[in-house]
């Protein structure tokens, strides 16, 4: 029996929406599945520089994000100071994101079916999808994109176990002020408290390694934190969970992510940076990469190197990172020395900008140690006034080991 689709695309997140409108641009006929989209799910929203640089099209959302310009920063002991970061990035609402995709992917002629994917299978040459309604879809290939939980992977990639970081995140009114994100890191460092302005609201969570901290605490540290920060509580949902699939894979290869007619993207090939939880830019940029290896070959079976030379070298990068940002001790000192230390300053500028814009991280440190001229001022300015210009620093106020000191089990 001749398939009815071209493509059948799993999940229509920032992956899902963008692959399948590339495919349906090129003529395919696309069915993509989602019983949620467009929908706000869980996540702070953040599209680092180096998203906006690699997928300009997000640009287009401009008018409906907040631009950050810079980072207050809370060390474990409390001790804080306020950065620019080079290139700003932007926050905007998931469900603005969703709602965005969903539309270009549209009008590049997909066809979204709003039901769940239950089950998939390759016979006679093509693929068999089962939605929730018990309905079955053929399709010539088969697109993976349902997300950090996917319980497609588990199917066309049993040995791929990306690690799965727990998060907490809720909504509230207030937090931070315009064009500023906070970052507090957490004792026994294991993970970091965020707040990202967007329009209308703020998204505040905490995102931590696997097994460190009790779901209950990590919803206390959200709330008290939000209220701290006048944060209108009573109006906002309690913290809701999602987890996210890093690239500190557990198990599995690049060579997992694809036969020559599948391909497993974004979240659900367990691509977010280990170190910060990002993971949209990923998310686009394994869409885009698996798209341009089908129109080469007519297939995904170059999608595995493909991504090994994209990814892998920022992958290392970021474990690495991580090791670095959550050794005891390291987030407090050197934000306790950014206060006074123009070279302490100018270190946590060049890691939050190479963080920000994927750099490398040899040339953060050299930036760090042979700094010209502008780049000293800068940090002087940080030192001279360490609660930032405007001299708003609510972590002044934040009792920091209230907040989260007694969460940490280990
Ligand atoms: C709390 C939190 C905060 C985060 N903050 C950031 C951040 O600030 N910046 C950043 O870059 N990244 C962040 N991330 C990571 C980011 O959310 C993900 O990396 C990104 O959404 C991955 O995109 P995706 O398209 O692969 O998957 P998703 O966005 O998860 O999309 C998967 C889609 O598949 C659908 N789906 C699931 N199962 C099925 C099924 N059976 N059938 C059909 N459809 C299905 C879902 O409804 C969903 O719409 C955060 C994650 C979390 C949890």
């Amino acid at each position: 029996m001749r398939p009815a689709w071209d493509f059948l695309v799993v999940g229509a997140g920032p992956a899902g929406s963008w692959i399948a409108e590339r495919f349906a641009k090129r003529g395919a006929d696309v069915l993509l599945f989602d019983p949620k989209a467009p929908w706000e799910k869980p996540c702070g929203g953040g599209l680092t520089a180096a998203a906006l640089r690699h997928t300009p099209e997000l640009l287009e959302l401009e008018d409906e994000s907040t631009e950050i310009e810079e980072l207050l920063v809370v060390a474990p002991g409390g001790a804080s100071v306020v950065i620019p970061l080079r290139k700003p990035y932007r926050v905007v609402s998931r469900l603005t994101l969703s709602g965005w995709g969903l539309e270009r992917a549209q009008a590049a002629g997909v066809r979204l079916l709003r039901r769940a994917v239950r089950s998939a299978h390759f016979d006679h040459a093509c693929w068999q999808v089962t939605d929730s309604s018990g309905v079955a879809h053929r399709g010539r290939w088969l697109v993976c994109a349902d997300g950090a939980t996917s319980p497609l992977r588990r199917q066309l990639a049993p040995d791929l176990r990306p690690e799965l970081a727990p998060t907490r995140v809720m909504y509230p009114s207030s937090g931070a002020p315009p064009g500023r994100a906070v970052f507090l890191f957490l004792p026994a460092a294991k993970g970091y408290l965020w707040d990202f302005p967007r329009p209308g609201h703020h998204s505040t969570g905490i995102g931590v390694a696997p097994g460190t901290f009790a779901k209950g605490d990590l919803d206390g540290a959200v709330l008290q934190y939000s209220l701290a920060e006048g944060g209108d509580n009573g109006s906002a949902a309690a913290p809701r969970g999602a987890v996210i699939a890093t690239s500190a894979w557990k198990s599995g290869r690049f060579s997992d992510l694809a036969g020559s007619n599948y391909v497993i993207l974004g979240d659900a090939a367990g691509l977010a940076n280990p170190a910060t939880g990002e993971g949209i830019d990923y998310a686009f940029r394994s869409a885009t990469l698996a798209a341009d290896v089908f129109h080469e070959a007519t297939g995904f079976k170059g999608f595995p190197r493909a991504a090994r030379k994209t990814f892998a070298a920022e992958m290392r990068r970021a474990r690495l990172v991580r090791r670095w940002l959550y050794r005891p001790g390291f987030a407090d000192w050197l934000i306790t020395r950014s206060r006074h230390s123009p070279r302490a300053a100018l270190l946590l500028m060049s890691l939050s900008d190479a963080i920000n814009e994927h750099g490398s991280l040899v040339s953060a440190f050299a930036r760090a140690l042979f700094a010209g001229p502008p780049d000293l001022q800068t940090a002087q300015t940080v030192c001279q006034c360490p609660d930032g210009v405007e001299g708003v620093a609510p972590a002044e106020e934040l009792d920091v080991a209230a907040i989260t000191g007694r969460s940490a089990l280990h």
